[in-house]
């Protein structure tokens, strides 16, 4: 049996699978097959769009224009036109790569497109490209969640830095089956999610969609790892009410891992009650790759994102930028991160890009505290989630947490509206399980008086129907503050 090197030196069985969506898959030696010929079509390319639907051709798509050392721009197959007018403007691709039969919106289609047809067949003809670490990879656009999205330049050296330190922190294999359903767009689903086993040797299983039936198959069926958000544990936590094959299937997963967003306690609670097993989170950023994560030996204590990754420094500062030490659970900092997993710059947005560094250190506008042995417990975003009340700084994230433990409550979000005496007032934004008979607002906010302090108590409670949530489901709340 032949065998292939694995990135990260490994040697990799040539039938073992490396990705599968649905019922198509394809193995390493038929994936060098189809990306070695697409590779050599792709150099002389200035930089490549793929319209990343949740395929085999996105994972091969991206994989070739990796070989080739031509940065690649996933796109989100669902952008607005207006959305994709900017990243298309913005990113100038020569080439739009996109899996045969897709219908592309005119703001792409204007530019010259080639199908990436994913037959095994033909040997590799051409030298893969030995390129720098300083070399860029990808452009990946970010979330969107305050502000327009911006194309963080990602080099190559911070994505091998990031894969091989989540290989560490997470005992990572090529023996390891890693299932999801994430979107290709994002360094999620696309980084850790594609790349990720790839570098290792080992196998993605993507769901194409997400349900929590298709974790249980998955995971039951060989699967040793889950990928997934916030969102996507929630919905596995209320499906494990009444779905023991559910349960067992994830009491028998390696290791369950959430990012993207804070891992509501309640949720993380109530799966641990469910299966015994704690999820474990980890915390990056479009321009940082990974920064911190909970160890697969370590205590995946509820609310926390762990330790700093192996290279990986982080710091807590104060407003006029100092470090703070403290590791008392109480003062908040913001953090800063400095290492090889860095992007290198916005594209086009030399401005943004200054504003986001002190000297070396990336500025994440995300606001945390440290716990006694190091680990970092986020408390929110600078801009929208810490609110300055009655002298007080408060993180929304608490305050959600302790309204999510209400019986009635399906979700919550906080935020912090102009207020005469106090500065700002604590509003909390409830979609109820049963609308019905929504939770009585007086008695949420003494839970949460009581649970946490008097000056953590909700003064305005507002009722929607669901809350705004982006494509990773992160809640949008610059559209809740109006
Ligand atoms: P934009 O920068 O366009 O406003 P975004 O910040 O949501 O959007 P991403 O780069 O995808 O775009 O997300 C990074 C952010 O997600 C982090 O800055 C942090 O606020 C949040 N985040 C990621 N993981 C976690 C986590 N485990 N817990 C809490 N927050 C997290
Ligand atoms: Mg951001």
């Amino acid at each position: 049996m032949p065998t292939f090197r694995a990135p990260d030196g490994t040697t990799v069985p040539a039938d073992r699978i490396a990705f599968r969506f649905g019922d198509r898959a394809l193995t390493y030696a038929e994936l060098a097959a189809v990306t070695g010929p697409l590779a050599a079509g792709l150099g002389g390319e200035r930089r490549v769009a793929i319209w990343a639907t949740p395929t085999l051709e996105t994972a091969v798509a991206v994989v070739a224009a990796l070989e080739a050392g031509v940065p690649a721009v996933p796109v989100n197959p669902r952008s607005g036109e207006a959305e994709l007018a900017h990243i298309v403007a913005d990113s100038e691709p020569s080439l739009v790569l996109a899996a045969p039969g897709e219908t592309l919106p005119g703001a792409l289609s204007v530019l010259a497109r080639a199908d990436v047809d994913v037959t095994a067949g033909g040997p590799a003809h051409h030298a893969p490209a030995d390129l720098p670490d300083t070399a860029p990879a990808l452009v990946v656009y970010t979330s969107g969640t305050t502000g327009p999205p911006k194309g963080a330049v990602l080099p190559r050296g911070a994505i091998t830095s990031t894969l091989d330190a989540l290989a560490d922190a997470w005992a990572w294999t090529g023996d390891d089956v890693l299932v999801h359903g994430l979107p290709l767009f994002h360094v999620h689903g696309l980084i850790l999610g594609v790349l990720g086993p790839l570098r290792r040797g080992g196998s993605l299983r993507h769901l194409g969609r997400f349900s929590a039936e298709g974790v249980a198959r998955e995971l039951a069926g060989g699967g040793t790892m889950l990928f997934g958000v916030p969102t996507m544990y929630h919905r596995l936590a209320e499906a494990l009410d009444d779905d023991p094959a559910l349960a067992k299937a994830l009491t028998g997963a390696r290791l369950l891992v959430s990012g993207s967003a804070a891992l509501p306690v309640h949720d993380h609670e109530r799966i641990a009650a469910a299966t015994g097993r704690r999820v474990v989170e980890r915390y990056g950023m479009t321009e940082t790759l990974m920064n911190t994560s909970v160890r697969a030996d370590g205590e995946a204590r509820a609310g926390t994102v762990g330790v700093p990754l192996p290279g990986v420094e982080v710091r807590l500062v104060d407003e006029a930028g100092d470090p703070v030490g403290a590791r008392d659970g109480e003062t908040i900092g913001e953090i800063q991160v400095r290492g090889p997993n860095l992007f290198t710059e916005y594209l086009n947005r030399p401005d943004a890009t200054a504003e986001a560094f002190a000297g070396d250190w990336f500025r994440t506008g995300d606001m945390a505290v440290l716990e006694h042995d190091g680990y970092v417990r986020i408390v929110g975003r600078k801009a929208t989630d810490l609110i300055k009340s009655g002298g007080y700084k408060i993180g929304a994230g608490e305050i959600e947490n302790a309204l999510l433990e209400y019986a009635g409550v399906r979700e919550a979000a906080v935020t912090g509206e102009p207020d005469e005496d106090l500065g700002e007032r604590i509003v909390a934004w409830i979609v109820p399980a049963d609308p019905q008979n929504p939770p009585a607002e007086r008695e949420l906010a003494d839970h949460v008086a009581r649970r946490l302090a008097p000056h953590k108590r909700p003064r305005v409670v507002r009722l929607l129907a669901e809350l705004p949530r982006n494509d990773m489901g992160k809640i949008m709340k610059r559209s809740l503050r109006g």
